[in-house]
């Protein structure tokens, strides 16, 4: 079977370029070109990490010229939805992790994709152990309606909640009762204190140096509780995910949004 080409949007960034050096290393995937709004680059090998490499770079979303059948998006909220406008309006796959896209943006890009058959995924997140923590956490709400969901991330993140914690508390909703927890009496004395709210469920974005991607869903009944944690201690775990989704983005015909639709 011929290699896939891969084009990989934000390659400057941490998890782009971790990706455009996973699509290297992998002997079924040819990296035929990369894209970044503020490089300069003309070619990949003059960014000092990936000397060596010829791969034509991209900093103009209409100068872009590929035979690429997949598209790697690790940019940002601002820029994700213009890019995979893009990318389906060329018939190429997007293959999704940067978070923040609006409901309204994310309906929008299904629509374009069902128009344009063509496949693609957006994944809020490619680790593993984070889809596992999803499940689990669907699972347990069935029993304990109460959670509080507390995800946290180094400290350069620009959107919070993570995509992750959105996802995790949607699911959640799911499967229980409409429900608002707490007291419905409760004040903040710092405004903020509780988090933020989702369907009665309370989110709490934590952002530290030195921390990658973590995220705990403490759920609580009476007389027990439960808590679910998975940790993303590096960039690299991430990337089992997205190498999953390039390879089997090209049999489908709609954007799905989850991992776990392609595993
Ligand atoms: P980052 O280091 O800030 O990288 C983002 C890159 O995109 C930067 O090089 C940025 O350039 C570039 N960029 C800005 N505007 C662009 C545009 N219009 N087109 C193309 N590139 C553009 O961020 P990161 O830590 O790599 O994270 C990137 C995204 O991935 C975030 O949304 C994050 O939440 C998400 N993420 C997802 C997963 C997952 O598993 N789904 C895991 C981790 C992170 P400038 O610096 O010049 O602006």
């Amino acid at each position: 079977m011929a290699n896939v080409k891969v084009i990989v949007a934000g390659y400057k960034g941490r998890m782009g370029s971790t990706a455009a050096q996973m699509v290297i290393d992998n002997a079924d995937f040819d990296l035929v070109g990369v894209y970044d709004a503020r490089s300069k680059d003309q070619n990949l090998g003059e960014d000092a990490r990936f000397s060596g490499q010829d791969v034509p770079a991209f900093h103009d979303l209409t100068a872009i010229k590929t035979d690429a059948t997949v598209w790697i998006d690790f940019t940002i909220p601002t820029a994700v939805y213009e890019n995979a406008k893009f990318a389906l309006n060329n018939g190429i796959s997007p293959v999704i992790g940067t978070t923040g896209m609006t409901d309204e943006q994310v309906a929008d890009l299904q629509k374009l994709a069902k128009a344009k058959q063509v496949g693609g995924l957006i994944a809020p997140n490619f680790g593993i152990s984070a889809v596992l923590l999803m499940q689990f956490a669907q699972q347990a709400a069935k029993y304990f309606p109460d959670a509080e969901i507390i995800e946290m991330h180094h400290d350069d993140k620009i959107d919070s909640p993570s995509g992750t914690a959105i996802s995790t508390a949607r699911k959640i909703a799911e499967v229980r009762k409409p429900k608002q927890q707490g007291n419905p009496d409760a004040t903040e004395t710092l405004p903020g204190a509780r988090g933020a709210e989702y369907e009665g469920m309370r989110i709490h974005a934590v952002r530290l140096p030195g921390l990658v991607a973590h995220e705990e869903v403490m759920f609580g009944g009476p007389g027990e509780g439960l808590t679910i944690r998975q940790d993303s201690f590096d960039r690299i775990s991430f990337m089992t995910g997205v190498k999953v989704a390039v390879g089997k983005i090209n049999q489908y015909h709609e954007l799905m949004i989850g991992l776990e639709n392609l595993l």
